[in-house]
């Protein structure tokens, strides 16, 4: 069996690459040791925002219902089975847009052997290889830790635990413990540091009251001793409860790799910005790669990278504004660099009339401008902020100055029309907000 390009991993990244060169004419097999469609659609984005989502409208719909006048009243049915079927339906559509377009589905661990692949009997020749094979949890070394869930199991429960501890205050952790607060457990969020220490203070701080507002107790400079069954010994105290560690990923190396002259460390495979390995012949995309902000849509991105150079064009990729969003309510989005930002300015949603229309009362759009006046960081506090981040992302790649944003005519009224009105905010033009007055 010999192929042009190998994939290993039907993920984010894999599924892309493999449509993509099968598109463009080259023999593809792409290989997948579980499920097509990878962390993001079994364990990841799709089962946990679909639990944002239940849990969002549980416990919002009638709120909002009331606010607009009207009695909504909610009852949770099989949420879980609605959440299977999706993550089957995704799953194989993963595999079969990689089969529609021209390429070749294989399902095995995947090896790599004196430059062949072996999955299971088969052994594979390749003239190209890419490496897409994701991260999983990776979980504190303490005794008993095997008791405990990964935050891929927790996602994938399917009933509401009483009590839980989510160990890890990251977007995973912060997430499960939101919607499982949401649909009826007793949650606690213990943290090493803070939560979400990325993020600025004022919108960690949005993140913490609202947790809290759901009932999740929030400690922070906590770390787990020990876990017996359902008990959980930590560094601020002693819990009864199902623990679930949330508290990073590892890469996925596929055993042989090293046989290949890669350059690895702990975080991933080294690659240029072609994605390229240190073996000319290999490519290594997504969770798997050694860079920060591991998320879906810069594995596709880069899966498409690897793809065009594989096909011989001079394409890079630039990790300098890969978008992120917490799926949190409200949600939080940031995108860009802060630290090349000279000047910011706010847009709160107080005085959208679009979110006043929905009934947001809280969140913000801030955007950060550099030395040349162009947009460079984006931070969104509101729901629906996935959205309007991408409008930021779109202006930071068109390098938008202050004014060209603050004359855009976005739509009104919309949540996105805040980009516009914070860029506003830096030339007296945000009319919809009142000003302080000042004593004269
Ligand atoms: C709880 C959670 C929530 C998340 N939420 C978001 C979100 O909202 N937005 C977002 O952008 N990202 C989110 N992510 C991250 C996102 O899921 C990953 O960044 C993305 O899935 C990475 O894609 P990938 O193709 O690199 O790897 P994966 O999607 O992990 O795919 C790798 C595939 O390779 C397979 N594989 C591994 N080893 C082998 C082998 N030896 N042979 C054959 N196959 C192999 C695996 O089975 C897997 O299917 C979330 C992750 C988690 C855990």
């Amino acid at each position: 069996m010999k192929f042009d390009v190998v994939v290993l991993g039907g993920g984010s990244g894999g599924y892309v690459a493999g449509s993509v060169l099968a598109r463009y004419g080259k023999k593809v097999a792409v290989v997948e040791k579980e499920k097509f469609g990878g962390i993001c659609v079994r364990a990841g984005c799709v089962p946990s925002i679909f639990l944002y989502d239940t849990s969002f409208l549980f416990t919002r719909l009638g709120e909002i219902g009331n606010y607009k006048g009207m009695s909504i009243k909610v009852s949770l049915g099989d949420i879980f089975s609605s959440r299977e079927n999706l993550i089957e339906y995704l799953s194989n559509a993963g595999r079969e847009l990689i089969e529609n377009a021209g390429g070749t589905t294989l399902l095995g661990e995947a090896k790599i052997k004196e430059g062949k692949v072996i999955v299971g009997r088969k052994e594979i020749e390749y003239d190209k290889l890419i490496i897409a094979t994701g991260s999983s949890p990776s979980i504190p070394k303490i005794k008993g830790v095997e008791d405990g869930l990964t935050e891929d199991q927790a996602v994938n429960l399917d009933r509401v635990p009483e009590n839980l501890v989510v160990v890890g205050g990251g977007f995973a952790g912060v997430e499960i413990a939101q919607f499982f607060a949401r649909l009826g457990s007793t949650v606690t969020l213990l943290t090493k540091g803070k939560i979400l220490k990325w993020l600025s203070e004022e919108a960690r701080k949005v993140i913490k009251d609202s947790l809290e507002w759901d009932g999740v107790s929030v400690v922070e400079n906590c770390e787990p001793v020990y876990q017996d069954k359902r008990f959980l010994k930590t560094t601020c105290g002693e819990f009864k409860a199902e623990v679930v560690y949330a508290t990073g990923r590892k890469p996925n190396l596929p055993e042989g790799i090293d046989t290949l002259s890669i350059e690895t460390n702990c975080n991933g495979i080294k690659v240029d910005e072609s994605m390229r390995t240190t073996n000319g012949k290999v490519w290594a995309i997504g969770d798997v790669v050694d860079k920060e902000r591991k998320v879906a849509h810069s594995a596709m991105l880069e899966g498409v990278i690897a793809s065009l150079s594989i096909l011989g064009k001079d394409v890079k990729v630039d990790r300098s504004f890969v978008p992120q969003v917490v799926y949190t309510d409200p949600q939080v989005a940031v995108v860009g660099k802060l630290e090349r930002a000279v000047k910011s300015s706010v847009f709160p949603l107080k005085a959208s009339t679009r979110a006043m229309i929905h009934g947001i009362r809280e969140g913000y759009v801030r955007l950060g401008f550099d030395s040349d006046d162009k947009v460079c960081y984006g931070e969104v506090v509101s729901q629906y902020s996935e959205e309007i981040i991408n409008v930021v992302t779109l202006a930071i790649k068109a390098k938008m100055k202050a004014e060209d944003l603050a004359l855009l005519p976005l739509v009104h009224p919309s949540l996105s029309e805040g980009v516009s009105n914070a860029a506003k905010a830096l030339f007296n033009l945000d009319v919809d907000v009142f000003r302080e007055k000042h004593e004269t």
